[in-house]
């Protein structure tokens, strides 16, 4: 059998210590290792497989276009791109769209139709607002717009632009705005950041402060849309509504696409100012489409509500009965657990022994964001597999 940890050392440029499992097969919300053990995937690609691996909906659309067409540059009309947009633009309060290829493309679009937009409407006003602790992506802009200190430190000077204040602080947000700043960027709820929850009245209040000084909304959906709180997208899940939105993780249920919509009025690139060569490509958007698709025709939402609220249910049960664990939070199926010392990696670790994949996102805390298509049976397996993990730590 191929040693694949030692050809990963050999040959793949080093990001990060890897666990120790390569899979080879998913379906649903299980995996299969190359040595035919199965696990339950409450990670899910990072919150990516939205429809579970390999969703039938997901493969026979893009065998389909795969057989038909693959490529058009973007100077052509392309149907399964426009045909992504319709359902997008009918299913949201945005009113435009362009789609990309990951998520940190789809907030450095965000921003630079922000800017557009800044300098049209708000006196050339250039800099975005964002929170700490959250996550924008890894190109280096996103990286500045990330307020997260050890994503800038090692590559300094990082570009200029973001002003990072306090999460789920208003106040923090009026201190920062200035007749520089044209936008506020945030996640609706923080995802990388550690699962962290807003007060409800928190994006309401940021809203109100946007339409009182101009200053566009951005909402960062690129985890939270698509289902994953329960709504659609997670801004109707707090009663506000965005300027511009950037989507992409569960969008494709695995394949790589993102997306950024925006209102008409900040519709407000001019010929060339933006573009993709692979963005809304054929193949990519056919996914992305019958994704959508299957999550509004099969009430999605409503399975993520109801497993969900079993979830966290059974969470802060195990939160009772092992004192090691402090609390248990998340909305939908975005949700942690967090400890009262330092063994979110331990527990990762031991969980993935016990057949069950769950993502240290903290050093005390765990994120699980299964599929969307989970039952309250798989619940209760990994929920029982974490409980023995605990007793044993
Ligand atoms: C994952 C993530 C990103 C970056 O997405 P990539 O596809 O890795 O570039 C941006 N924003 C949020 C909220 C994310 O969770």
């Amino acid at each position: 059998m191929t040693d694949w940890p030692a050809v990963e050392k050999e040959y793949y440029l080093f990001t990060v210590n890897r666990l120790p499992a390569t899979y080879v097969r998913g379906e649903g919300a299980r995996l299969w290792d190359d040595r035919g053990k199965e696990y339950l995937d409450f990670v899910a690609g990072w919150a990516v497989n939205s429809l579970g691996h390999c969703p039938p909906a997901v493969v026979e659309a893009i065998t389909r276009q795969a057989r038909t067409l693959l490529q058009v540059s973007n100077h052509y009309y392309s149907i399964p791109q426009l045909e992504l947009a319709r359902i997008l633009v009918d299913n949201s309060c945005l009113d435009k769209v362009f789609v990309c290829n990951s998520g940190a493309e789809a907030c450095e679009g965000a921003v630079k139709l922000a800017r557009r937009y800044g300098a049209l409407h708000r006196g050339g006003a250039w800099k975005v607002i964002t929170a700490n602790n959250s996550f924008h992506g890894r190109t280096l802009m996103m990286t500045a717009a990330t307020g997260q200190e050890k994503f800038h430190k090692p590559f300094h000077p990082i570009p200029e632009g973001f002003i990072n204040v306090e999460y789920n602080n208003v106040d923090a947000v009026k201190s920062a705005t200035s007749k520089e700043t044209c936008a506020v960027m945030l996640e609706p709820l923080q995802g990388e950041g550690g699962v962290n929850v807003p007060s409800p009245e928190y994006l309401k209040a940021v809203r109100a402060w946007c339409d009182e000084t101009g200053m566009l909304l951005i909402l960062d959906e690129v985890q939270t849309g698509i289902g994953r709180l329960g709504t659609l997208f997670g801004y109707e899940s707090f009663g506000v509504e965005p300027d511009i939105m950037a989507l992409a993780k569960g969008l494709g249920s695995g394949v790589p696409v993102g997306a950024f919509m925006a209102k008409n009025k900040a519709n407000v690139f001019e010929g060339g100012q933006h573009g993709s060569t692979f963005g809304g490509n054929p193949l990519t958007s056919a996914a992305a489409h019958a994704v959508v698709k299957y999550v509004i025709e099969n009430n999605v939402c409503e399975n993520v509500k109801q497993v969900g609220s079993y979830l966290l249910g059974r969470l802060r049960q195990l939160a009772d009965s092992h004192s090691i664990v402090t609390e248990a939070r998340g909305m939908g199926l975005l949700q942690a657990v967090e400890f009262d010392r330092e063994v979110g990696m331990d527990v990762t670790r031991a969980c993935l022994e016990a057949g069950l994949l769950v993502n240290p996102v903290k050093p005390n805390a765990i994120r699980i964001m299964p599929p969307l298509i989970i039952t309250k049976a798989d619940v209760d397996e990994a929920v029982e597999k974490l409980d023995s993990v605990l007793r044993k730590l």
